[in-house]
């Protein structure tokens, strides 16, 4: 198991092209960044940034690429992907809850462990999770020393009741929240507004004050949802929860893709964000968002892959390439969603929209150290050379990195990956265990009949 502790003495990465994601998107190339104790203590030129003597020195001799972790802002873990396929999501999710229906937590545990250790590899050093089994979350997240928003799934259908419930998700609260070095937070969350009653929003929303957490849930992903919550409620979605008083400064909603103007207002009034998922809204042929609209009027928007179940693939780097490329090809325009403006959502934003803008997502002194290096000497990442003030290495990072560049990753500082693997961990071995856990889920699951959407 990894030591606990924020990483302790100084480590430089000097001479490497660093991208800080800060206001000003800087970047230095040669640059080096020192860090210490967790984190950040000096990031510039590597002509002025003085390396202490006792530090760990990494040599990025113009081959490594220092960016912010990426921040994952929308995942579910899970054991399962590639069984619930081709369908669209009113058909697709009944079948994807088969997993929940008969989902322990040693099923949960290695849920989480796998899909943080693709997440963990490919330079995701943050994820929010809506899954189940929280302190399984924590157990899992703690091991690999990432940071995690666990938002458990919580229902209250009587034909849902194999979710958590809001007793479950304030237990916790109490024993997770803000723990492990502030590395692992708890949000409230609430599964579809269609398997959740009226009582259990306000109840959310008291629970979310008296103890501080954001409220997180989905909506709006498909047009036929919309649809059939425009019938069972009256409103569309978004006065739906700002009527349930969910709607708030800290709140996330995820994917947001059929939002009338009027609904985009609210989420600007009311300081509610945006969890984008371009390649989970593209897989199940939901829909284009509007980042334009979101953007016009100061929504902040981050970027999640929405997990492995709808995805087959937490990897943030095509949430950046998809996700600009959807934005390009939708509004007919070239320059939509440009390179830094793709790795601003994965990082800065994304810290914004969980509420950690302080601590992470861009490389500035006295942030947290949490760093990812991306090895940029490899075909594929050709040329490294800028020419007439071009730089084509942010482009060709966006548009032809892959999660499987990713050479080192630190949170606060301690080595989570180093040289592609996961530190403290025999990865075949873990593997071997959720390969076992799945097999056996699946038998489980065998026979189960889908339960289908809720009506009212
Ligand atoms: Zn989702």
């Amino acid at each position: 198991m990894n030591d606990q502790t924020p990483g302790g003495g100084a480590t430089a990465i000097t001479d490497a092209v660093i991208y800080c994601a800060d206001d000003g998107f800087s970047s230095f190339n040669p640059g080096t960044v020192v860090f210490a104790d967790g984190v950040i203590a000096a990031v510039g030129p590597s002509s002025t940034v003085e390396v202490p003597d006792a530090a760990t020195v990494i040599d990025g001799r113009g081959r490594l690429a220092v960016l912010p972790g990426l921040i994952d802002v929308h995942s579910h873990s899970s054991l399962l992907k590639g069984y619930s396929e081709n369908a669209q999501l009113m058909d697709w999710l009944p079948e994807y809850q088969r997993e929940h229906q008969v989902l322990t937590p040693d099923d949960a545990y290695c849920g989480y462990l796998v899909s943080y250790m693709e997440a963990l590899k490919g330079g995701t050093t943050t994820v929010m999770d809506m899954y189940r089994f929280g302190h399984k979350g924590a157990e899992a997240a703690d091991r690999l020393g990432m940071r995690v928003h666990l938002v458990p799934y919580a229902a209250d259908h009587p034909t849902k009741a194999f979710f958590e419930t809001l007793e479950t998700s304030e237990q916790l609260i109490c024993d997770r929240h803000d723990t492990s070095d502030g590395r692992v937070k708890v949000w409230l969350g609430l599964e579809h507004i269609t398997y959740c009653s009226e009582e259990m929003f306000r109840a959310a929303a008291d629970l979310a004050d008296r103890y501080g957490v954001n409220i997180h849930t989905h909506t709006s992903e498909q047009q036929e949802e919309v649809e059939v919550v425009v019938e069972l409620f009256g409103g569309r979605p978004v006065h739906v929860f700002a009527e349930r008083g969910i709607l708030r400064p800290g709140s996330v909603l995820a994917h947001c893709v059929w939002l009338d103007d009027a609904e985009i207002e609210v989420l600007a009034e009311t300081g509610t964000g945006v969890a984008h998922c371009p390649v989970s809204n593209m897989k199940l042929a939901g829909g284009t968002a509007p980042l334009e609209e979101f953007r016009r009027r100061g929504v902040t928007v981050g970027l999640g892959t929405d997990g492995g179940i709808s995805n087959n693939s937490v990897s943030m780097w095509e949430c950046m390439k998809i996700g600009s490329l959807l934005q390009k090809v939708t509004r007919l325009d070239a320059t939509a969603v440009s390179a830094a403006e793709a790795i601003r959502m994965a990082t800065i934003d994304g810290a914004r929209l969980l509420g950690a803008g302080d601590e992470i997502g861009s490389i500035e002194v006295g942030k947290q150290a949490d760093l990812i290096t991306v090895d940029l000497w490899q075909p594929h990442l050709l040329p490294l050379a800028r020419a007439e003030g071009h730089d084509p290495i942010l482009w060709n990072l966006v548009f032809a990195g892959r999660a499987g560049d990713v050479r080192d990753v630190w949170v606060q500082g301690r080595p989570c990956v180093a040289d592609g693997r996961i530190c403290g961990l025999d990865e075949s071995e873990a593997l071997t265990e959720i390969h076992a856990r799945t097999v056996d889920l699946l038998k489980r699951r065998e026979g189960v009949a889908a339960i289908g959407m809720v009506a009212g």
